[in-house]
């Protein structure tokens, strides 16, 4: 600081640019208030070598020798089964086969095909940067935020865009992580995993929050981190909620999160909402009134995904019925719940969803087997059918092949009493109806 002129040091080129065009004015009038002399104040970045916090810090001093030495110690915890008393089932033990890396990347999900808005517009921007200078700025990058707000969409973004500089990446989703984690365990092949997970200019684990409570897995994703962040190697994290909130995940693993650009993504406004609504209109080639629109996005707030199944079955009307398809029509049958609803499931969907996401088999559900990691899914499976179709406990032991009431009863009472105190239940629970009700997600029945 001197007479007229403030100096703030940013570790980056992008806080630089926000704190300049956005807030500026504010922190020049609150330094005013202090001293009316400072006429100016100036950004510069500032090497984050020198500057950064603790966290940040610490990952780069553990590089060479004392990052070995670490490595091996947690590896020989690991082999060592974990104290976690929900371990036994958090961690799925029969697993499918590993993905390639850019398997699971979606087309569409591009940046020009992102609308930007102030609920998402620094994570966009961050996204971009990500894109544009991987493993330089924001490392790791994480994105939180409610479901279907478009934190999928903007990974991928970043992914394929990156993937067209022909870039080495890997998306996975926390799911597949733990299952290929699993698996190499269980094989012996923990050289192969950790030689592909390292190998990579762009590694993005998509819905974090499931490694809450489960062990080994926090610490292959730390070991993970520290090595791709050592060769600065991009890292980029999705959760629906900030790592501070994320129950049952260690400390270590939470500063290092913290350690890199935080961002959220918001519910869109009325304007972003439009916006989106018209760009999947031009997306699909098909005109559909403004008027129409401003229902939709005035009447469905909660989402994009929902905002976006609406679109769907409202084009599908119009395609159908025309000009009788009027705004005041629209709003009726949002109103009466015609447009905006959940997939209908039954029981065979949640029998085959919840086999599915514990890597058994709907036979293994139905079976008399008393293994816990069959027992466990199969009280699962009774607790869903009971709480989301209402049927009767004698009705669902018929369903499970034969069980008595009071088994269904017992195995209901228990799920529902230790969701409350067992985070790890709770999230394979939401997980689950994440999987039923989601339209995209394909179901054998
Ligand atoms: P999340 O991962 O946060 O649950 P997704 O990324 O899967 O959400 O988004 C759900 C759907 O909404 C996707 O089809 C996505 O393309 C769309 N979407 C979300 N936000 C936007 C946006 N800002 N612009 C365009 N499409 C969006
Ligand atoms: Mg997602």
């Amino acid at each position: 600081m001197d007479e007229k002129e403030i100096v703030i040091c940013v570790p980056s080129a992008f806080t630089r640019d926000w704190l300049e065009n956005k807030f500026n004015v504010t922190i020049l009038n609150s330094i005013q208030k202090i001293t009316g002399s400072i006429k100016r104040v100036k950004y510069v970045v500032q090497n984050t070598q020198k500057q950064s916090p603790k966290a940040i810090q610490s990952v780069i001093n553990l590089k060479n020798k004392e990052l070995k030495e670490k490595k091996s110690k947690i590896e020989e915890k690991e082999k060592t089964p974990s104290t976690n008393p929900h371990y036994q089932y958090a961690e799925p033990t029969i697993i499918p086969d590993r993905p390639s890396g850019t398997a699971l990347l979606k087309d569409n999900y591009t940046f020009e095909n992102f609308i930007v808005g102030s609920s998402n517009e620094l994570a966009h921007a961050a996204a971009q940067s990500v894109a544009n200078e991987p493993g330089t700025r924001y490392n790791p990058l994480f994105i939180y935020g409610g479901v279907g707000l478009g934190k999928t969409h903007l990974i991928q973004a970043i992914a394929n865009s990156l993937n067209k500089k022909n870039k080495n990446i890997l998306y996975v989703t926390s799911d597949v992580f733990i299952s290929d984690l699993m698996n190499s365990l269980k094989n012996g092949r923990m050289e192969d995993f950790k030689a592909r997970h390292r190998a990579v200019d762009l590694l993005i684990i998509d819905d974090i929050q499931f490694i809450g409570g489960k062990e080994a897995t926090q610490y292959e994703v730390f070991n993970t981190f520290n090595d791709l962040y050592a060769h600065n190697k991009q890292i980029v994290f999705t959760s629906d909620r900030p790592p501070s909130a994320i129950k049952t995940l260690n400390d270590r693993l939470k500063s290092r999160f913290e350690g890199g650009m935080i961002v959220d993504v918001a519910i869109p406004e009325f304007e972003t909402r439009v916006a989106i609504l018209k760009s999947k209109c031009i997306q699909k080639s098909f005109h559909l009134d403004d008027a129409i629109i401003y229902v939709i996005a005035e009447r469905i707030r909660s989402n994009v995904r929902e905002l976006e199944g609406a679109l769907n079955k409202i084009i599908g009307r119009v395609q159908l019925l025309g000009a009788k398809v009027t705004p005041e029509l629209v709003d009726k049958l949002i109103e009466g719940g015609q447009i905006h609803s959940q997939r209908i499931v039954n029981s065979d969907m949640i029998l085959d969803i919840v086999a599915d996401h514990f890597h058994i088999t709907k036979a293994d559900i139905l079976s008399k087997s008393r293994k816990k990691d069959i027992a466990i899914p199969r009280q699962i499976a009774m607790y869903l059918i009971r709480e989301e179709l209402k049927l009767t406990f004698p009705n669902i032991g018929e369903l499970l092949g034969g069980k008595d009431h009071s088994t269904v009863m017992h195995a209901w009472n228990k799920v529902k009493k230790d969701i409350v105190n067992n985070y790890s239940l709770e999230q394979d629970i939401t997980l689950i109806k994440n999987k039923l009700y989601n339209e995209e997600n394909p179901v054998n029945s």
